[in-house]
Formats: structure tokens, sequence, C-alpha cells
């Protein structure tokens, strides 16, 4: 039977260790779907799901949590052009885009978007229903990154939290210092007369990378995006986040002179035009942090800039929720579950799957 949830306040976290006698887990009000995604019964609706269904809560716009082809969507309201540009670029589905924090009944449950930090308009989405509060991360990160909104820690009863980098070898360096090595990286390329090309996501971590270096004045030459990420630029800039001024790089047409920066998507390293114009190379992504993945990308160097968080964020998250259950998702292995049940005594596993398909 469903729990009744204890009150609970942002400010009394406490510790992990030790704090969390074993409890049963609550009757789940989110269970993993057969194909992907996860499913509501209580509200008979999903939360980033991978086929066309009826309602679909999406916590961001990235491919793997939003798919097109369902009737009705919703979505925080920053990331709402982002998502329509994805999933339903001639506005066949019912779009609903709704303010961080407002609250939304949804077949009766209620349900809230709270900022991940993760892109722009990237969400954790707060359900509460049948005496419990759940919250579901989607991706999420806690280094600061201007180009969306700070992660915002909710208390709950269960939560959901997404492990991409869920191995403790996963730790961050300071984002600030991988953008002062990226610069110098840059600044290198220029003074030898060759152009810098680096290897990073159309969505989220270009646009990132742009709001970081708009706030610097040492920026050795001119910024050149692919074609690709040149549109949801724009979306972002719609979003009043300030990006550092670039040209759009089209491969097929666009000569970036020696000293320029481009910021290209990993699907286009091998392209021709890398050939033609012999840049200089990096990528820009968390697997730069486990030297084996360094060495499987072709490119000069590696910078350590991830948009999930790391081992040490996700333990501080899980602290912050004052959850009792945490159910792990998109994780490598079972460690981070693990840990949370023999160190911290948490019920804590994968997310229990519908009966039923
Ligand atoms: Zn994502």
């Amino acid at each position: 039977m469903p729990k009744a949830a204890r009150p609970r306040t942002p400010g009394d976290a406490r510790p992990l260790a030790g704090i969390c006698p074993a409890m049963p887990a609550p009757d789940p009000l989110v269970v993993q779907g057969p194909r992907g995604g996860l499913y509501c019964p209580a509200g008979d609706f999903w939360i980033d799901p991978l086929r066309s269904v009826e309602t679909a809560l999406i916590t961001h716009a990235h491919a793997d949590h939003a798919r097109s082809g369902s009737a009705t969507y919703w979505c925080a309201a920053p990331g709402a052009a982002l998502l329509r540009r994805r999933v339903d670029p001639r506005g066949r589905a019912h779009l609903n885009p709704v303010d961080f924090g407002a609250v939304h009944l949804i077949n009766g449950v209620r349900c809230s978007w709270h900022p991940a930090g993760h892109i722009l308009g990237s969400a954790q989405i707060r359900l509460e229903a049948e005496g419990q509060v759940w919250v579901v991360t989607g991706d999420y990160k806690r280094a600061p990154d201007p180009s969306c909104r700070p992660f915002e820690p909710v208390p709950c009863d269960v939560l959901v939290t997404e492990a991409t980098f869920g191995l403790p070898v996963y730790r961050w360096p300071p984002a600030d210092a991988v953008m002062d090595a990226l610069v110098a990286w840059w600044r290198d390329a220029a003074a030898a007369g060759d152009r810098a090309a680096l290897w990073a996501y159309s969505l989220g971590k270009t646009q990132r990378i742009l709001a970081c270096l708009a706030a610097r004045t040492d920026r050795p030459g001119p910024l050149w995006v692919h074609r690709a990420a040149a549109g949801l630029c724009a979306d972002y800039a719609a979003q009043g986040v300030t990006l550092a001024p670039f040209e759009v790089f089209d491969p097929a047409t666009s000569q970036p002179p020696p000293g320029a920066l481009i910021l290209t998507p990993p699907a286009a390293e091998d392209a021709a035009w890398r050939q033609a114009l012999r840049p200089q190379t990096a990528s820009a992504s968390g697997w730069m942090r486990v030297r084996r993945q360094r060495h499987q990308r072709p490119v000069d160097r590696g910078f350590v800039l991830s948009d999930h968080a790391d081992w040490p964020a996700l333990l501080d998250t899980v602290r912050a929720s004052q959850a009792r259950t945490v159910y792990v998702m998109h994780s490598p292995t079972d460690t981070l579950a693990r840990y949370l049940r023999e160190v911290c005594g948490l019920n804590a596993g994968p997310v229990p799957r519908l009966a039923q398909a």
C-alpha cells in the first residue's frame, strides 16, 4: 500500500552514511515500460517515451528522451521551442509548455517541472499521488552552465535518477578550468596558423560553450558553428541566453580562416571538410575522463566537459532529495545502486518494470 509522505524541507538534508534504515519500497508510482520510457499507471501517461503515446511528459529535448509521434507533450517552457523543433516541426501535436514549479493536475496526478541544469529547459519531473512524491530527474548536472537554469534539489520519497556516469572514476574538473584550457588550446592553434575544430553535441554542449565564451574577452579568433546547431542556437537566444557571436559553418561552402574555432557535432568528425581544412581537433565530453575513451576518438585533445552529474554529484543529489528509495537509470553498471544499498542503507535498484506490455 502507498505510504504517507512525511513532511520535508530542503534544509533538513543529512549525511548519506547511516541516515536511512532500510524500509520496504512503496508501490510504484512510475514503472519502466516494455520498450523504454517510464509509465505512470495512476495518471496513465508516460515520461520520455521512446515510442508514440497519447500523453508524453518530457524532461528535455535530447533525442533519447524526446521522440516524435505522440499526441500531447508536456515540457518546461524554456525548452518548448527545442522540443517542437526536434519532435514536431509541423506543429501537429499538442504542446503544453509549463512554468518551472507550477503544478498541473494530469489525470489526478500533481505534476511539476523543476530545473535540472542539463540543457535549456531540462527538467526534473515531480509527481505526487497516492500519498507519495516521486521525482524523475531526467539527465542533469550540478556544474555551472550559463546556458540554462541550475539544478534545484526537490525533496521526495522516491528518486528516479539517471546515472550515465555512475562510477567513482567519473569526477569532473572545475568547468572554469576546462574552459581556460580550451581557450589556451585554441590560442595555440591560432598562433600556429591553424584552425581549431571542437566536436561538441549540437544541442546543449555547443550552446554551453558559446555561452561560456560570450563572457570571455580572450577569444583568439572567430567562431563558426556547424549548421546543424545554428537553429538550436537561435532557440537559446530567443530564451535570453547570451551566446558568443558566430558564423554558420556549412561544410560544403564555408571557408573559416586560420585562427577560427569550429564547433561541430561528433557525427561530422570524419567529414571531407576535415581533410580539406586540416584543423587541430579536440572533443568536449565527460567520456574524455577515461583514457581508453580518449584514445578511441580521432582527436588531438580531449576536454572533460560533461552535461551529466559525476559520481560526487550523484551522491550529493541523492542526499539532497532525502529519498529513502532510489531507482537508477542509464547506469553502466549496478555500482551506484549497490553503493546506495550497502553503504547508505537505502532501497536502491533499477526502476520496477511494467508487469505487462
Ligand atoms: Zn540529455
